[in-house]
């Protein structure tokens, strides 16, 4: 072979082992490690945080491979493009027993299909829309874990209910028939560089979780933390973390 010829062999290959060095096998394990150390190291059992895989904006390849790896919860924020994934990975694998969870803002015109695909529904933040919700669920014979969103921040950019109208939303939710399973509290801080940022929010959330208990509404999930901080929201009590470009790299 010519030395060109090797020159090239040489650069295909070292692109090659970037490839393998950053497959998805790799950063999934990596993500799950992390995970583990944070859960350790806040004296709490690994398998008490649940991954919630990120996939909104990434093909349904990127699922179906994560699916082939074991991951079998997938967040997604628009209903259509999940309706579309779900149908698909179904289609494929159809005895994968994946769980879709709905994560971003849900429309209240969205809610039927919502209530068809999905399993559980991190982002309820009005009475009407819970009622919706409900509604739907019956009427689909379906019940469906629901966490409620709470705004923690002044940012108008983000949805869930002021702390306030929390205790009032709950206790609704708890009174309708049994469609809902109220399980959790949800929230997404504003985006911060350094994670230790976000940790007062955190504490936040877990904080109003315990008021709740005290009086006498027990909720059993807090689902905070993505890619840039969900070491910080494990040590807060997280109990689900949303991690989407960690796993899939940048949308
Ligand atoms: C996109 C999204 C995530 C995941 O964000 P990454 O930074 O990619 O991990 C988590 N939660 C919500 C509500 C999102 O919209």
């Amino acid at each position: 072979m010519s030395l060109w010829t090797w020159v090239i062999v040489f650069i295909l290959s070292s692109q090659y082992s970037v490839l393998v060095a950053d497959n998805l096998s790799e950063r999934i394990s990596s993500v799950f490690r992390r995970i583990c150390h944070a859960a350790m190291r806040a004296g709490r059992a690994p398998e008490s945080v649940s991954l919630v895989a990120v996939t909104k904006h990434f093909p349904v390849s990127a699922v179906a491979e994560a699916v082939e790896l074991g991951l079998r919860i997938f967040g997604e924020s628009y209903v259509g493009e999940a309706a579309d994934k779900r149908e698909t990975i179904l289609r494929e694998n159809p005895l994968s027993s994946v769980s879709w969870h709905m994560i971003g803002h849900l429309q209240r015109n969205k809610v039927k299909r919502a209530v068809s695909v999905f399993d559980c529904i991190h982002s309820i933040d009005s009475i009407a829309l819970a009622q919706v919700v409900d509604e739907y669920a019956a009427k689909a014979g379906k019940t469906l874990d629901v966490l409620i969103q709470v705004k923690l921040s002044e940012e108008d950019t983000k949805t869930g209910i002021a702390e306030a109208g929390v205790q009032a939303l709950a206790e609704r939710i708890k009174g309708f028939n049994k469609n809902l399973n109220l399980i959790g509290l949800m929230a997404m801080p504003p985006f911060f560089e350094d994670p230790e940022q976000s940790r007062p929010y955190f504490r936040r959330l877990s904080d109003i979780r315990d008021t709740l208990a005290a009086r006498g509404i027990e909720l059993t999930e807090l689902s905070m933390g993505m890619s840039n901080d969900f070491e910080t929201a494990i040590m807060e009590g997280a109990t689900m973390v949303r991690v989407g470009s960690e796993i899939f790299g940048s949308r």
